[in-house]
């Protein structure tokens, strides 16, 4: 019983580590979040500076097909006779040229818009780049808190060996099965007074008696092993 105490205390103590173990990289999960809006703001950016890059392009091939059309036109003047049918065709002329015009305007605004965007986007690949870099090595940080964690735990681990060989293998193999089916916390508790302090439930007359007497007893209750904390005031795995 005397070793137990101390099993328990370290096993107590990898539970923690097992805990902050899963705690740990929760703290990725804001960096994943992060990440991921700074993936649409770049991605948002690339596709306005494309749909205008695109806008250019369609304005140039419609410029191209409008002055095919006036070409058409233009050979067309020379075979009509008649002087309202060439009348027709010179004012189609002009207006498609008229149209022609408002495009170009279009492409200088656009050519401008262009400049600007690009300017944005490589200064918001600049600065997400910095954002990512950021996060990257916040991860990293993290990782290492990780590997740190685990490596505390499995130094704690080891310990326990030689306090199980020197324990009452009864003892822990019921110990094991408490703790099994508990999952944390606590399997062996002191009796606190005629109560169990894992469960605070009164302990039967009888058991009391017991375990006063030095013995070790489950809890008709919760089935932690009970045992007098006078006779075991020593234990710590410190
Ligand atoms: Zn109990």
């Amino acid at each position: 019983m005397k070793n137990l105490l101390p099993l328990q205390e370290l096993d107590l103590k990898i539970e923690t580590c097992r805990l902050r173990e899963l705690e740990i990289p929760k703290q990725k999960q804001k960096f994943d979040v992060q990440k991921k809006r700074l993936a649409v703001e770049l991605d948002e950016r690339d596709k306005a500076f494309k749909a205008l890059q695109l806008e250019q392009k369609e304005c140039e091939k419609d410029i191209e097909q409008k002055q095919a059309q006036i070409l058409k036109y233009r050979n067309q003047l020379n075979a009509v006779k008649k002087n309202e049918e060439y009348q027709a065709l010179l004012h189609e002329i002009d207006m498609i040229e008229k149209q022609i015009g408002v495009k170009e305007e279009r492409i200088l605004v656009v050519m401008d818009e262009i400049d600007a965007a690009k300017m944005r986007l490589a200064e918001d690949k600049k600065r997400i780049d910095l954002e990512l870099k950021q996060i990257a090595d916040h991860c990293a940080e993290i990782d290492a808190e990780l590997t740190e964690a685990v490596k505390s735990r499995k130094e704690l681990e080891a310990q326990r060996e030689p306090l199980l060989t020197s324990a009452d293998p009864a003892l822990v193999s019921k110990y094991n099965r408490i703790r099994t089916a508990k999952k944390t916390g606590a399997a062996i508790v002191p009796m606190n007074g005629t109560t169990c302090s894992g469960c605070n439930m009164t302990v039967t007359a009888q058991a009391v008696n017991e375990i006063l007497g030095g013995k070790v007893h489950a809890c008709a209750h919760c089935g932690r092993l009970l045992y007098n904390p006078e006779f075991y005031l020593e234990t710590s795995v410190g």
